[in-house]
């Protein structure tokens, strides 16, 4: 292959993902002054990466493999637009060694390494192989051809239980069976052969020992066209659920100098075993001595932004200029580490439902300002809709700091800061993380998170004086705002006219509720003379002003801030203390724990029944299973929101039921 065809000079690049990565691969672009291509589906017709770039073209239906998957679709966008380049983004085609040869033979500059680079690198069998003879040290294991029974249970058997069966073409943790014991090594080939085969196509097996509460660390590396390689330090990204990174830091908070040379240097290795061309990433496992070879990456990682941070690269303009034919602009010695940064990934889910994704409309999209040592990468904006069809990642929020303590200390306080609402997030899970001592002093392994979950995952704080005080000032301020601006008040409340008539005492009550736990009231005192709240048996004095996303709530002469979110019933206040979910109880509205919704047995989300648990006429007990659904490739079973009767199953197995539609009926026995 002809080198200067490969890699030369272009303008305009398109960019074959969505999300924030696509946002971020079109800011270093129109920094360096080129003309940017998005593409997009159906279901991105309005989607952020879209509005940012300066053309766009439709691909075709939500479906990933009728759009952001579809080779031929992408190549006629690039003709279409006069783009000479192609930027693969990660996920998607940016492992694909056909999408690269398709771009080759286009005539197009793939953003990446070549087809036969990763055709070498790719499967995580030949990439074992090649580094075997390179010298770099491997997980002990089997990474053959033969993939017949015995030869499996061989390997197995020779690398010892327990042993991580795993799929040779696979990514994003899927594929992969952790196995204790000789006999339940058939079953769990069986089903993690199903699962690579429906997810890569490809359903070959690799056999490794299983590193018992492994870290995960990772090197960054870059090679140009002219034979220069460098390494950009490491990643430990060891906080994993189900295999799959949740925050990311750079350095690695457990090598010493000594160890972090030693790992970069494997990296060299590997990566020069294949003269690796383009960013890459070379991943380890380690048992806290030694690191051992996984796999390699042959495209940009979502967590680049750590190490762009500690060195000061922008790896996307480095990946642009050898796209180019240029020259690495610094050598290995001239690249410094410089502070620690830590990344976290916002995820529209719901950590207490199992993680479930959360998809509708964020009606709130409020972040801090990157400023003080602050970076987001985002790919939503208010009014954005979180669809079913991709990764429900939304952003990443990642700090720099001098100090690792500093940078964590800033990234908690920055999800902190952070109000998103109309889906539900992982923020607070994430922040629950950042501030667990075990993370603060790394005393952390890979299964970390899932032994925490339960205390990563606790319920929400019950409001204290100052929340419910400072719940009663939001819905205040809220409607004095709404009286201000003419706006009709979100909570169109009976109590509009709030307050400030001259005469006479006045006083009206507030009832809150956390979840189904019990009211608690306030009671607001106003008319002639000083506003007062009460709460139990305190009287307190108070004042607010508003201020952006919220107010300062005085309170007995101390003020605060307060941010305050309110939508309908559903009040959504941080202070001091923390974040607070608060139902608002309508004394109008004749409300009961009936009302809230918990009786009917709908989908949460579009997707298809699965099982169906039991039959109509049924005793159940509160709990009981009734069907599980598949929603977005996750199980999920619906349950009897209390004691009764099944009435009627409104599905069958095999039924794709949209959002919200009741899917059976449960009568209450007597109480
Ligand atoms: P790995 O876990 O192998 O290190 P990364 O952590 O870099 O890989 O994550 C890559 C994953 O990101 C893909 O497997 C895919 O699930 C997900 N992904 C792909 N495209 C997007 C996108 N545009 N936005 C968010 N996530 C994406
Ligand atoms: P993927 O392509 O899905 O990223 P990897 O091979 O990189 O697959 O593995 C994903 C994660 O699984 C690793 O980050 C690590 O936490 C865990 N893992 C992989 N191999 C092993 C192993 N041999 N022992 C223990 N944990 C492992
Ligand atoms: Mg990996």
């Amino acid at each position: 292959m002809d080198r200067s065809k490969l890699y030369r000079r272009f303008r305009t690049l398109l960019i074959a993902n969505r999300g924030e990565i696509a946002c971020r691969v079109i800011r270093t672009a129109r920094a360096m002054g080129l003309r940017t291509v998005a593409v997009y589906s159906e279901a991105d017709r309005d989607a952020m990466h879209v509005a940012l770039a300066d053309e766009a073209v439709l691909l075709g239906p939500a479906r990933a493999r009728d759009s952001y998957l579809n080779v031929e679709r992408l190549i006629e966008a690039a003709r279409k637009t006069g783009a000479e380049a192609v930027h693969p983004g990660y996920g998607f085609l940016s492992e694909n060694a056909e999408f690269a040869q398709a771009c080759y033979d286009a005539g197009l500059v793939f953003v990446g390494p070549t087809a036969d680079m990763m055709n070498a690198m790719g499967s995580k069998s030949g990439s074992k192989a090649l580094m075997e003879k390179a010298g770099v040290p491997l997980v002990p294991g089997y990474h053959g051809e033969a993939q017949d029974d015995a030869t499996l249970a061989k390997a197995a058997e020779k690398a010892g239980f327990p042993v991580l069966v795993k799929a040779s073409a696979g990514g994003g943790g899927r594929g992969m069976r952790v196995v204790r014991s000789a006999d339940e090594l058939g079953p769990a080939i069986v089903s993690a052969k199903r699962e690579a085969k429906a997810a890569f196509g490809d359903d070959r097996m690799l056999i490794e020992k299983y590193v018992d509460n492994p870290r995960h660390i990772e090197v960054q590396i870059v090679g140009d066209s002219h034979g220069n390689l460098l390494s950009l330090f490491e990643r430990e990204c060891t906080l994993q659920r189900r295999h799959q990174k949740v925050i990311e830091e750079a350095p690695s908070p457990t090598l010493n100098p000594a160890q972090r040379e030693t790992v970069c240097a494997a990296a060299r290795k590997a990566a020069g075993a294949v003269s690796y061309v383009g960013a890459g990433t070379i991943e380890f496992v380690s048992d806290g001595k030694d690191v051992f070879f996984i796999e390699m990456n042959t495209r940009l990682q979502v967590e680049h932004p750590v190490t762009e941070l500690i060195t000061g690269i922008d790896l996307v303009e480095w990946q642009l200029r050898v796209a180019f034919g240029e020259a690495l602009p610094l050598k290995q010695d001239e690249i410094k580490l410089n502070g620690h940064a830590v990344e976290a990934r916002v995820y529209a889910e719901n950590p207490t439902k199992n993680f479930m994704p959360s998809v509708g409309k964020i009606s709130t999209w409020r972040l801090p300002a990157e400023t003080g040592g602050l970076r987001i990468d985002a790919g939503y904006r208010e009014g954005d809709t979180v669809s079913p069809y991709y990764d429900a990642m939304l952003a990443k929020m990642i700090a720099w700091a001098p100090t690792r303590d500093v940078a964590i200390e800033r990234l908690n306080r920055g999800l902190e800061e952070s109000d998103v609402r109309g889906i539900v997030t992982n923020i607070p899970f994430l922040s629950a993380l950042m501030t667990h001592p075990k993370v603060r002093t790394n005393a952390i392994d890979t299964g970390f998170i899932e032994r925490e979950l339960a205390v990563l995952t606790s319920a929400t704080l019950a409001p204290g004086e100052l929340e419910l005080c400072a719940a009663v000032a939001a819905v205040i301020n809220d409607e004095r705002q709404a009286a201000q601006g003419g706006a009709t008040s979100p909570l169109n409340s009976p109590w509009q006219t709030f307050g400030w008539q001259p005469v006479g005492r006045r006083r009206r009550s507030f009832a809150f509720r956390v979840g189904h736990g019990t009211e608690q009231k306030v009671t607001l005192n106003y008319g002639s003379g000083p506003a007062t709240l009460v709460v139990g048996d305190r009287e307190l004095a108070f004042a607010i002003a508003p201020r952006d996303g919220g107010f300062d709530l005085t309170l007995d002469g101390v003020k605060s801030a307060v941010a305050a979110v309110i939508s309908g019933h559903e009040l959504y206040l941080r202070t001091r203390n923390g974040r607070f979910d608060l139902h608002l109880v309508d004394p109008f509205g004749g409300e009961t724990e009936e009302q809230t919704g918990a009786d009917k047995i709908a989908a949460p989300l579009p997707g298809t029944v699965v099982a169906v648990l039991a039959e109509e006429g049924a005793k159940l007990e509160k709990g009981a299973p009734i069907l599980t659904l598949e929603v977005m490739k996750m199980e999920q079973t619906l349950r009897a929101p209390y004691a009764g009767v099944l009435k009627s199953i409104k599905c069958k197995v095999g039924d794709i039921v949209q959002e919200g539609v009741e899917l059976a009926v449960v009568e209450a026995s007597g109480e």
